[in-house]
């Protein structure tokens, strides 16, 4: 469970009001397509032209530095599909093309995620060598049979090879677990989380199975043959994870997201906060702000087009919207809403032109699932965050 109220500043990242600027660009290669998932994730049996996609992000950063303007950046993420699939000098060629277009300060967060089933301690190294600083693994599952079923290619062994490696190379690391899959008991799960505990350095994402339209599982899902816990199951695994990682030091400073203080994320952050990000890369999604206006990036996500686009005209962009002052609130609400320590009002009554509708508000604190931080902040109760979507609703715009 979450402690009570504890004020906001208890983190060691505080909110001080500036939520950062984050780059993220997306590598979209993965070499097996797991079967829950619909990430912009793409197999691909030829090889790569890897110098040929970096060309392509960097084009595609001067187009992003030219909407959003000179900005420091505060975070780097690698993200995908696999982004370990890149060799190291792809890595270091796009560190390096972000610092031609952004100020990039020595010593900030760039972090690079990885799959256990293509760790190797030198390309590990590598991207060390490049700058990356934080490392977050696909672990997923820590018995082989859910493994297995998730369609990884990595068994348990190769995962806890990863981890040790990666908690000797880079400062900081993260590791992924999904639970909440089918016939997991609570206990079953416990004793999988104490494990992952224990191998954990400062960050663990603990998210729990969703069946997602369009992919494999959706369709063994439709057809009663794969059956996940129910809601109450469900509530009891979340409940189970609340209070194991905040026994050992790891609460949960967002839905899925757990840290020992000061290790969150700083680049998800960014987007919690409802900061500006860059997004390059197939598929990527920004945030830029100029003035007042906040513009929504969104590029082309199938790999190929993207570069036959970015290459003919200098970026993937297959839209671009000005953000209105009403849509802007209700982002950051949402956003907000998923972090422990809640949303500022005073930025929402900023963009929103008002104060939260009283009554909407009196309600959801009557039923327990919100809760004031004193005048300035709202945030979720655990049993608020179960149902985040429905709050959130309740509350925008
Ligand atoms: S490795 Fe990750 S991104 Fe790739 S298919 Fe599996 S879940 Fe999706």
């Amino acid at each position: 469970m979450f402690s009570a109220a504890p004020a906001p500043s208890d983190a060691l990242l505080p909110d001080t009001g500036d939520p950062g600027f984050g780059v993220y660009v997306h590598w979209p290669f993965c070499a097996a397509k797991c079967p829950y998932c619909d990430f912009n994730s793409h197999v691909r049996h030829q090889p790569v032209d890897q110098p040929r996609f970096t060309a392509a992000f960097l084009k595609e950063m001067e187009v992003m530095r030219r909407i959003g303007g000179p900005k420091t950046v505060t975070s780097i993420f690698l993200g995908g599909g696999t982004p370990s699939l890149m060799d190291p000098a792809t890595v270091a060629a796009i560190l390096d093309g972000i610092a031609r277009y952004w100020h990039v300060p020595a010593g900030i967060e760039i972090t690079m995620e990885a799959n256990p089933s293509s760790v190797e301690a030198e390309r590990f190294r590598g991207y060390r060598h490049a700058g990356v600083n934080r490392v977050s693994l696909g672990v997923q599952a820590l018995n082989d049979a859910d493994l297995r079923f998730l369609g990884r290619l990595h068994n348990v062994e190769d995962a806890l090879k990863a981890i040790r490696l990666a908690r000797d190379i880079f400062p900081r690391m993260n590791f992924d677990l999904i639970y909440a899959r089918p016939n997991q008991t609570v206990e079953a799960w416990e004793a999988e989380l104490n494990q992952a505990v224990s191998y954990a350095v400062d960050h663990l994402s603990l998210y729990q199975l969703t069946i997602e339209e369009g992919t494999p599982f959706y369709g063994l899902h439709k057809a009663g043959k794969l059956i996940v816990p129910d809601g109450d199951q469900s509530a009891d695994l979340y409940e189970a994870t609340q209070e194991i990682t905040a026994r050992h030091g790891m609460p949960a400073y967002e839905v899925s997201n757990h840290a020992r203080p000061g290790a969150e994320s700083r680049h998800n952050l960014t987007y919690w906060r409802y900061g500006d990000y860059a997004g390059i890369g197939p598929g990527a999604h920004g945030r830029l702000t100029r003035g007042r206006d906040k513009i929504a990036t969104a590029t082309e996500r199938r790999p190929e087009t993207w570069l036959e686009q970015v290459e003919a005209q200098g970026h993937g962009m297959v839209d671009q919207e000005m953000l209105g002052l009403d849509e802007q609130a209700d982002e950051l609400l949402l956003m907000g809403l998923r972090l422990r320590e809640g949303v500022d009002l005073a930025r929402w009554h900023d963009l929103s032109g008002r104060d939260l509708d009283p009554i909407r508000e009196e309600r959801l604190l009557e039923h327990g699932f919100v809760e004031r931080l004193g005048n300035s902040r709202l945030r979720c109760t655990p049993s608020g965050m179960l149902i985040l979507d429905a709050v959130v609703a309740d509350l925008a715009c």
